[in-house]
């Protein structure tokens, strides 16, 4: 039994564990499946955490519909699991996460589908790729990985929909605070919660939401059926750090903005790539895009391999983790973690080289930050 709390309630949501759910009989099981009674029959197909969580975040991104996922590469497989058959074509972006482009290069040709690579920021070319025969899905990111290439999300909408296509986006660098693509005209919007909106590098979530409801049920079916559901208490630390999203998004993209004009003017540093710099090509897109802010998300380079690990040495109060998002600031390496999957020519064709240091920024003191970055590139 659950415990009585007289007229008291608990603050915080609690966490439902069950795997399973005790029904009184056999019509009120009917009513759930039927969808003409609220309830819960099995934790795989639905749980009041990822209900919580997911409602949350659906108001956030002011969808229609929205559903959890086990990882952010559940939530960005579910879509295309649910939309695409044998025969079926995606146009996505050459400049994007590495294991997406594994998912679209490697495992989706087995089941028929088969992936065109364009510039996304070359609107022609998308255009082109289009019109040379049917696509269901085109795919980008709303700010690339690693080099924070920015969607022009109302164009890319208006050619997708001309064509018949979905536009379908990976919010993951931008977060709903500074982005909602649905708002945009995007038809379907994925977050790697294990990033910015987890916030603390302590789950492994995922969502998906979209604005036709009709969706709803398919990609649901999707995450159930391929066996891509969320865990009751990783959606609970979720909302946790939902909660807090804003305030850190507005505090480390503050800081992020002051490190990238700082930056540029450390020695050995040859290149900074942030959005908000005048000398990013797209600086004035972004403007238009993420008119709250470019992110938290930059690169600068090194001369070499070398370089990057005297620095990551001398360097241990900004953390080597392959990961991005936590509320402190981390550096990773996209030659060798990411992106370590991409043949070589490919890294070198996006800018991604052996000197490429990316930075999650995060939400401490700036003067802080300046002192162990510079105490790192001065040689420790
Ligand atoms: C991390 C990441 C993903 C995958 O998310 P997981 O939660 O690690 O499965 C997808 N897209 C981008 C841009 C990411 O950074």
């Amino acid at each position: 039994m659950l415990p009585d709390f007289g007229p008291t309630v608990p603050l915080t949501p609690p966490i439902y564990p069950s795997a399973v759910y005790h029904i009184p009989d056999l019509d009120a099981v009917d009513a759930i499946y039927n969808g003409e009674a609220t309830g819960y029959v099995y934790a795989r197909d639905g749980h009041p955490n990822a209900s919580m969580l997911g409602d949350e975040l659906r108001q956030a991104h002011a969808a229609e519909w929205g559903v959890v996922a086990a990882t952010g590469m559940a939530a960005l497989s579910a879509p295309f699991l649910a939309l695409l058959s044998q025969g079926g074509r995606v146009i996505a972006s050459n400049r994007i996460y590495g294991k997406t482009t594994v998912l679209l290069r490697d495992e989706f040709p087995r089941f028929g589908v088969s992936t065109t690579w364009v510039d996304t920021n070359d609107l022609d070319a998308v255009e082109a790729a289009l019109a040379a025969g049917p696509a269901q899905i085109l795919f980008t990111e709303t700010i690339s990985n690693p080099l924070c290439r920015v969607a022009d999300v109302p164009a890319l909408a208006e050619i997708a929909y001309r064509h018949g296509a979905r536009l379908f986006l990976d919010n993951t660098f931008a977060t709903p605070t500074l982005c909602k693509p649905l708002e945009m005209g995007a038809n379907l919007v994925m977050e790697s919660l294990t990033k910015m909106i987890g916030g603390h590098s302590d789950v492994i979530l995922g969502f998906v939401c979209g604005r036709e409801p009709k969706l709803e049920p398919t990609v649901a079916t999707a995450v159930s059926t391929w066996g891509l559901a969320a865990n009751p208490f990783e959606c609970w630390l979720t909302s946790r750090g939902l909660a807090t999203l804003d305030l850190r998004m507005r505090a480390a993209t503050a800081n992020a903005v002051v490190l990238a004009e700082w930056l540029g003017e450390q020695p050995g540093v040859s290149r900074v790539i942030y959005p908000g710099r005048a000398d990013h090509p797209d600086f004035e897109l972004a403007k238009r895009v993420l008119p709250h802010g470019v992110g938290n998300m930059l690169c600068f380079e090194l001369a070499d391999r070398n370089a990057v690990n005297r620095w990551m040495r001398a360097t241990p109060a900004v953390p080597f983790c392959p990961s991005l998002g936590h509320h402190t600031t981390t550096c990773s390496h996209p030659d060798t973690t990411s992106h370590r999957f991409d043949p070589v020519e490919e890294k070198r064709r996006q800018g991604i080289t052996p000197g490429l240091v990316r930075l999650s920024v995060g939400c401490e003191p700036i003067e802080q930050l300046q002192a162990a970055i510079g105490h790192g590139l001065t040689g420790g």
